[in-house]
């Protein structure tokens, strides 16, 4: 980089709803400076950049890639490789990201059921002729494609490889600001970057280590969906059966959602020596579990453990909301390898 030029930033929309370019847009005036310090090289969310603008740079022309979203099809898996050859600094920016998120849930079925409810037995679509996606498709003018669309959902560094990882569904804006602070400092002022690998913008606890609702021993005989009760405003919310992934979580947020009466999600992932989300989140629910006591028989004891666990609707997809592509189960099995 010459001595007047801007460092170059890019962002990109893989899998994703489009709530982490919300969020970096809410980084409010901070934005100016990003402007200021930065040229934009590559953000099709927000100007009319095409693939062939990024495909004419030189490799390793963008100093620094913020990549939101998951790998879903093709075409977000071309687009991380080429990204990844233009860019010095690849982040994982968001959950999606990063582990996987929302759309990695899919990876608890299979393509055809995703295609079967999302284009055939869906009660608003009217799909007489049962058409389905077709990565080409002949029409009189020549040849129409489409990504294609694959069996499993992959995290960005099971695609590519990855300097930075930036959590959150979608990361606050002080992480981005402040991560984005730490790039400008090394790429302007030669401040040493944190060493490959890192999560940035995060603690390393967890939420629950953040959170200021009490905390006791309390055991808990059923579990409540968020409507279903108007919680103490300062009790633990898990003890008052509401499920709370903060033991399970990685701290940074502030402990946002637990602060106002919801349950942490579990959107920063899992925090420092945990492997596993959703495995931390089951010991942690077996340890509070009214499990009876030692006068009952074996098969009462399970009837009893299962009626409470029978409260927790769709388990999987509240344990590993965020985290199904990085969690050791990764996608169920279905004998179709990745796509
Ligand atoms: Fe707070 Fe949730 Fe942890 Fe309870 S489980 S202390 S509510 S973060």
């Amino acid at each position: 980089m010459g001595a007047k030029e801007k460092p170059k930033l890019a962002m990109y929309w893989a899998s994703a709803c489009g709530g982490c370019e919300i969020s970096v847009l809410n980084i409010h005036e901070n934005i100016l400076t990003v402007d200021e310090v930065f040229d934009i090289a590559f953000f099709p969310c927000i100007a009319d950049f095409k693939v062939k603008d990024l495909e004419s740079y030189p490799d390793g022309y963008i100093d620094v890639c913020l990549f939101n979203g998951a790998i879903r099809n093709s075409e977000n898996e071309e687009m991380a490789h080429l990204l990844r050859k233009k860019s010095k600094i690849m982040v994982a920016f968001g959950s999606c990201a990063y582990e996987g998120c929302i759309p990695a849930l899919s990876n608890l079925t299979t393509k055809e059921a995703t295609f079967d409810k999302v284009y055939l037995n869906n009660p608003s679509i009217d799909n007489p002729d049962g058409i389905l996606p077709q990565v080409v498709t002949k029409v009189a003018e020549g040849e129409l494609t489409l990504p294609a669309f694959y069996h499993t959902v992959k995290s960005l560094d099971q695609t590519i490889e990855v300097d930075y990882y930036l959590p959150g569904c979608p990361p606050e804006p002080h992480q981005i600001w402040a991560v984005l602070q730490v790039v400008v400092g090394a790429l302007l002022e030669g401040n040493p970057l944190p060493p490959a690998g890192a999560i940035l913008g995060a603690g390393i606890k967890s939420v629950c280590e953040e959170c200021e609702r009490e905390k006791s021993e309390k055991t808990i005989d059923r579990f409540y969906r968020p409507y279903q009760l108007v919680p103490d405003p300062d009790q633990c919310l898990l003890e008052q059966g509401i499920i709370c992934m903060g033991i399970a979580t990685r701290s940074g947020c502030g402990a946002l959602c637990p602060t106002v009466g919801m349950g942490c999600r579990g959107c920063y992932g899992p925090p420092d020596g945990v492997i596993d989300q959703g495995a931390k989140m089951l010991s942690a629910l077996a340890s509070v579990i009214d499990a009876g006591d030692e006068t009952m028989e074996d098969d009462e004891l399970e009837h009893k453990i299962q009626a409470v666990i029978d409260t927790i609707p769709d388990p999987a997809g509240t344990f590993y909301r965020f985290s199904m592509a990085h969690s050791i189960l990764r996608r169920v099995k279905n004998g179709k390898g990745d796509s």
